[in-house]
């Protein structure tokens, strides 16, 4: 045995007693995720974490990960947790995290086994999306950091390579999207020097972009001398799980000589899912980008995302360019010839491929899809319970995996909007379930997106219930 360096732990077998007794508190909060929904955190907790830096050990570590870390998480491991889009997380990922610690893998690029791994999650993603041999992907944080990417490829291709060294030039890129769509994409606009005015909001109702609208913009601002250059479809939108009409935006850009780049965050998992859900990714298998996440409707820990490029030369193209320092080799730990460091911003990137690779091999693709489409399920039967009940009334018809909903409709907008704000606040309190609010209009909703494979019948029922009994608790205070 050679000395231990300074920073690794004086006594290896002690070390192992610890992190074993860790990983079986990891296993118990796991397993026990049904009775741990979220609460709030103390209000001392940041004097607790304040940083001393004092070196305390391995030991002292364990104990504060297990009493003063573990206790308050976001609560989405919880089956009634409904808000926002948020995954619960897997199994299989306590075990690929604890690998991927171990190997410290840097998957920028390098002849080394993570590397090959990314490769086949990308290449299964090319087969679920029906996206051709020649398309590339990366891994990333997630939609909003794919979204970047994929508009980034988008930029490149309207401008072509000299834009990488003098940027837009003369150009005002133009591109077009509906109203409700996520904000990531006005950000992606923003942050790439188009700006979020230049991308063009196209109302949009339950069944997709307006696409008289659409063309009536893309006409207009071609007559005002911009150069048009993407529309931007959802699949999935974050309000109501609305889907467009992927086919008819990918004719649309084909004859408009358009980049389409859909955002499919979570609904473009419904790809693995039982019809009807399976069908409103119709279309996908068009885009020339697309954006999703892992850590959504595929479960996996937090964070991944994906961004698929159909062009995966005018991708490699918009992002390859390393310093001499990275040249590849013949031989030897730097000969491989996929980098993805050339297919993305990041330069030294963590192994996310594992965890998404981890889940599919694990549970399968049939499995995942099954949890997927038990979720629409579950906001089918919390969509007819709701609008069943008197006076509750849905805002949207549940699509895919998503409710909306108000407690009162009879009372005035902005009376419905501060009781459903109310209602959330005290249900998420209480620790019965967790919903969050959405506009709808005049009215903030009520909000539940299921994207939580440990949601049952009953959780719906139970959730459904509370929010009853709170109506009535503080209709009866009023
Ligand atoms: C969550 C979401 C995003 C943003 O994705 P992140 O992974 O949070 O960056 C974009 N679009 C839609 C439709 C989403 O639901």
């Amino acid at each position: 045995m050679t000395e231990p360096s300074d920073l690794d732990p004086k006594d290896w077998d002690a070390f192992r007693a610890q992190a074993h007794e860790l990983l079986d508190a990891c296993i118990d909060r796991m397993a026990n995720a049904r009775d741990l929904p979220w609460t709030p955190p103390p209000e001392d907790l940041g004097q607790l974490y304040a940083i001393q830096a004092k070196g305390d050990g391995e030991a002292a570590l364990a104990q504060r990960l297990r009493d003063q870390v573990m206790p308050y998480a976001t609560g989405n491991t919880h089956p009634r947790f409904f808000g926002w889009v948020h995954g619960t997380g897997l199994a299989s990922g306590v075990m690929s995290e604890m690998v991927a610690a171990a190997m410290n893998s840097n998957c920028g690029g390098r002849n080394h086994g993570l590397i090959e791994m990314e490769r086949a999650v990308i290449a299964y993603c090319r087969g679920v999306f029906g996206f051709p041999e020649a398309a590339s992907g990366v891994l990333v944080t997630g939609t909003s950091q794919a979204t970047v990417i994929a508009l980034a490829v988008a930029r490149r291709r309207a401008l072509g390579d000299g834009s990488r060294r003098s940027g837009l030039g003369p150009h005002r890129l133009t591109a077009y999207t509906g109203s409700s769509t996520h904000g990531c994409v006005a950000k992606a606009m923003e942050l790439l020097g188009m700006g979020s005015n230049a991308l063009r909001r196209i109302p949009q109702g339950e069944n997709g972009l307006d696409m008289q609208a659409l063309r009536a913009a893309i006409a207009k601002d071609r007559a005002d001398g911009a150069l048009p250059f993407a529309v931007i479809g959802t699949a999935g939108s974050v309000d109501c799980g609305a889907f467009d009409d992927l086919n008819a935006l990918a004719d649309l850009a084909a004859a408009e000589d358009l980049w389409l780049h859909v955002d499919g965050a979570f609904g473009a998992w419904l790809r693995l899912a039982d019809d009807p859900w399976r069908g409103l990714t119709n279309g996908i298998e068009r885009a020339d980008s697309l954006a999703c996440d892992f850590h959504k409707w595929m479960y996996v820990p937090y964070d991944c995302g994906l961004a698929l490029i159909r062009d995966g030369h005018t991708h490699r193209a918009t992002f390859a360019g390393r310093g001499s320092y990275l040249d590849e080799t013949a031989r030897g730990l730097a000969a491989a010839e996929y980098w993805p460091c050339d297919y993305g911003v990041d330069l030294s990137r963590g192994s996310r491929a594992l965890k998404v690779w981890a889940a599919l091999e694990t549970y399968g693709a049939a499995r995942l899809g099954q949890a997927i489409s038990e979720n629409c399920r579950r906001a089918g039967e919390m969509g007819t319970q709701i609008a069943a009940l008197p006076h509750m009334a849905l805002l949207a018809p549940v699509i895919s995996n998503l409710c909306v909903f108000t407690a009162d409709e009879r009372l005035t907008p902005q009376q419905q909007s501060a009781l459903n704000i109310r209602l959330s606040e005290e249900l998420q309190l209480s620790g019965a379930a967790v919903f969050s609010t959405v506009r709808m209009g005049e009215i903030t909703a009520l909000r539940a997106a299921i994207v939580n494979h440990r949601t049952r019948p009953e959780d719906v029922t139970q959730a459904v219930a509370a929010l009853q009994a709170a109506r009535a608790a503080l209709q009866r205070a009023a």
